[in-house]
């Protein structure tokens, strides 16, 4: 038997139940977006994550889009400004940049964290500069309390890019309660994932979260009145209902991270398998558990004859994609190596233990070739 990355079958099973009876519930109910459903889960959502307001939309990138295209509506960013993200990121990040005509600024992340590095953003400033982008990458919240001082000396946006980073927390706060606006994910594999796609913004501020819930709707308050040219990126009332369930496990689920995390933590002691660096265990929520290798890919085949399966996130960064030729002159060597060097081990929060001893005596058993 293999130890699998992550199965999302053996995740939904342990509450298959009480997703059928809300499947059932929003079948029988007639009403299947833009309802009652979508409504509990917001306000549920949003009083998780510890802020005023959560606005399900279609998808994290749509989450993520919406927060600038919402700024955008409010005159506070326009076209052609610059928005400061790490180089070291899915691509989501980039898109949500650029599909509203702004102009991403990649900078090398710090090395331990594999997130921004308030020196590198400070760097990067330039009278363009409206917005700082944090990614709390593999489920580790970036240093935003050294971000957030940055931001206000520089009177800039801090926006969160939080779609692996439900339940990571500081100072008692959650990812999503640090900047001005921040997005979220509920792709299937994401520490709160649906059982398809679907996305948040969550945000203190009234005035963008009334903005956002109306572009994700046609640009509409009231019906067939369009205040702005929106889009159609709904969480629908199937999602929210499979949502309002899982939210329910989602902190014994991240307990569940962090005890793999610490026992992978404990148990990997390889010269060449370099673990994660946490600087408080509170601050990751473990999305996923990335070891560095300089022989990542002789690794990965070496865990693969054992039968575990590993991932990689991400091979290529968004600069070295065809899709951002444009930034292909960008210097960024240690993102570079970053992504030759990174592998995900299984991380879940139905993997069992005698899964993780295998895992751990598998990397324990590993010899690097010359
Ligand atoms: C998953 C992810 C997104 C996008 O979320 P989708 O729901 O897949 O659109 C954005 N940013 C990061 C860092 C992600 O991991």
């Amino acid at each position: 038997m293999d130890v699998p990355f992550l199965s999302l079958k053996d995740v939904n099973a342990r509450y298959a139940d009480a997703l059928k009876a809300a499947a059932a519930r929003v079948i029988d109910s007639g009403w299947y977006v833009l309802g009652e459903e979508l409504a509990a889960f917001e306000r549920e959502f949003a009083a998780w994550c510890g802020v005023r307001h959560a606005v399900g939309v279609g998808t994290g990138l749509d989450a993520l889009s919406l927060i600038l295209r919402g700024y955008r509506e409010l005159g506070v960013i326009e076209e052609g400004d610059e928005v400061i993200l790490p180089g070291n990121t899915f691509i989501a990040s980039f898109l949500a940049i650029t599909e509203n005509r702004l102009v991403p600024v990649p900078v090398e992340p710090d090395p331990a964290s594999f997130n921004l590095d308030p020196a590198c953003v400070e760097a990067a400033i330039g009278p363009r500069t409206r917005a700082i982008m944090a990614v709390h990458l593999y489920g580790q919240l970036a240093d935003m309390p050294a971000l957030a001082a940055l931001a206000t000396r520089h009177q800039l946006l801090l926006i969160e890019d939080a779609a692996q980073a439900h339940g990571a927390m500081r100072d008692g706060r959650k990812a999503g309660a640090f900047g001005d606006a921040a997005a979220f994910s509920f792709f299937p594999a994401k520490n709160l994932g649906a059982l398809g796609d679907g996305g948040a913004v969550v945000t203190d501020d009234t005035a963008l979260a009334q903005r956002i819930a109306a572009l994700r709707n046609y640009g509409s308050e009231v019906k067939y009145r369009h205040l702005f040219q929106g889009t159609n990126s709904r969480l629908d009332e199937m999602q929210a209902a499979m949502l309002r369930v899982k939210l329910g496990y989602l902190d014994d689920d991240i307990a569940w991270r962090r005890r793999v995390a610490r026992r992978y933590r404990d148990g990997i002691r390889h010269p060449q398998i370099r673990l994660p660096e946490v600087a408080r265990e509170e601050q990751h929520a473990w999305h996923l558990f990335v070891v560095r290798c300089a022989q990542r890919d002789a690794l990965q085949r070496h865990l693969q004859s054992c039968g575990i399966q590993t991932q990689v996130h991400y091979p290529v960064p968004p600069h070295r994609q065809p899709a951002y030729s444009t930034l292909r002159h960008a210097h960024l060597p240690l993102t570079e190596r970053l992504h030759d060097e990174v592998l995900s081990l299984p991380m879940g929060p139905t993997l069992r233990d005698d899964e993780v001893d295998r895992v751990i005596e598998a990397c324990q058993a590993f010899e690097c070739p010359p």
